[in-house]
């Protein structure tokens, strides 16, 4: 297929997911603005919603289940389409350009890229503007909302630029040995990003300043202190330009680890609940999540490499996308497709994972803190806050949910309690 008609054809398709999506998300708006009120967060209610509740939070998830469906078929049928003519044709017209095959690599990277993105365009504004504000949860205007989408192009540029070349580079120079070799700078890669994410890519899109309440601050240190981890400063992320929505993580290795506050979540809690949040990022602290992260991905990129091996010797799968083998920069679009694939394959183990170590996290937090009324009413906070799906269905959990559901986390609170039976 021609550049011109292929582009048309993504371009009609992305704008058709967003329409479906967008269709499939409306909600009157008497459901939506039916928010209740703070007494709803009672800890005595433990893990109850009203069903007006779940159908509430529901009719906001559903859609959202449905929009990663179609993004990620969007993404693998531009892919099939690039691969079937265009990125070919983009490397015959590139054969006289000055550099080699280096500046061929990243100018092929960029473009696949720059499609990747504008196709789906269309269904991130649907679901990551317009839907989130019906819902109340974005404070963003269109103009910030674009500008993160330039920024957010910007660094994906550079990214595929650095994998695209190291990936390439590394088949070129070790044509036997490069999967075992790719394994290795693609570890690097990750610990590098896992350093430089906090101090060059978050401040990018928010601003990080120190958390400007003593009280709290000594009552993290103490936390801290009693968790056995040091903590250097906890940060507040202005994360209430974007989101009405509350959150925490603890990010970074080394000297760049970091706690961070969402303003969002200091704003609407008491310190009490603020305290259970902090002991909850200190338990994945102390339990070293970020550094066990990091050799689980490891494990898993060694895995998706040996395959990779294993596939390159299958010439007619190269064949197909017009390149002569893996090493061919048209094998491009095969390659994100291969990506894609497996991580949509180990979906399930990387959640299920992430699951168990949110929930070591909680158990933690239950500890450090002693106040599991405290726990019950921040977890029914969030799930209000945040539009939780309230009543998942178990495939959307196990595959989607990186926490465990907000009821089963009430639960285990309530099982803490000195009354639970
Ligand atoms: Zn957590």
């Amino acid at each position: 297929m021609t550049w011109t008609k292929s582009i048309f054809i993504l371009l009609i398709l992305g704008v058709a997911a967003a329409g479906v999506v967008g269709f499939v998300s409306r909600t009157p708006s008497a459901v939506r603005s039916a928010a209740p009120g703070r007494d709803a967060t009672d800890p005595s209610l433990g893990a109850d919603f009203t069903s007006g509740d779940i159908e509430r939070h529901a009719a906001y998830r559903g859609p959202a289940y449905l929009s990663f469906a179609l993004g990620t078929i969007l993404g693998l049928v531009t892919l099939a389409v690039l691969a079937r003519g265009p990125v070919a044709d983009l490397v015959r017209r590139l054969a006289d350009v000055k550099g080699g095959w280096v500046v061929r690599t990243l100018i092929v990277a960029a473009v696949v890229a720059v499609v990747l993105t504008l196709v789906s365009l269309p269904l991130g504004f649907v679901r990551g503007y317009s839907v989130a504000h019906a819902w109340g949860l974005s404070t963003q205007n269109v103009a910030g909302w674009i500008s993160d989408q330039v920024k957010a192009i910007g660094i994906g540029l550079v990214f595929a630029g650095i994998s695209a070349l190291v990936f390439f580079g590394l088949v070129r120079w070790q044509p036997r040995w490069w999967w075992l070799v790719g394994w290795a700078a693609f570890t690097l890669l990750t610990v590098l990003l896992t350093f430089i994410y906090p101090i060059v890519v978050a401040p990018l899109f928010n601003r990080f300043t120190p958390l400007d309440d003593p009280v709290l601050e000594r009552r993290a240190l103490a936390l801290a202190d009693e968790a056995g981890v040091t903590v250097k400063e906890v940060l507040v992320a202005d994360a209430s330009r974007r989101t009405t929505a509350e959150n925490a993580y603890v990010t970074g290795i080394g000297s760049a680890k970091r706690l961070v506050l969402y303003d969002t979540l200091l704003a609407n809690g008491d310190d009490d609940e603020t305290a259970f949040v902090i002991a909850h990022e200190l338990g994945h602290k102390a339990e070293n999540h970020v550094v066990k992260n990091l050799v689980l991905s490891s494990v898993g990129l060694l895995i998706g490499f040996a395959v990779l091996a294993w596939l390159s010797h299958r010439s007619a799968v190269w064949r197909w996308a017009g390149a002569d083998g893996i090493g061919d920069i048209r094998a491009l679009p095969l390659l994100i497709a291969f990506v894609t694939i497996a991580g949509l394959l180990t979906l399930p183990v990387q959640n299920g994972v992430s699951r168990w170590f949110e929930r070591d996290a909680d158990s933690i937090a239950f500890r450090l803190t002693g106040d599991p009324d405290t726990a019950i009413r921040v977890f029914r906070r969030l799930a209000f806050a945040n539009l939780a799906d309230l009543k998942p269905v178990p495939l959307a959990t196990w595959v989607l949910f990186s926490h465990p559901p907000i009821p089963d986390r009430i639960r285990a609170a309530v099982a803490e309690s000195p009354s639970a039976p």
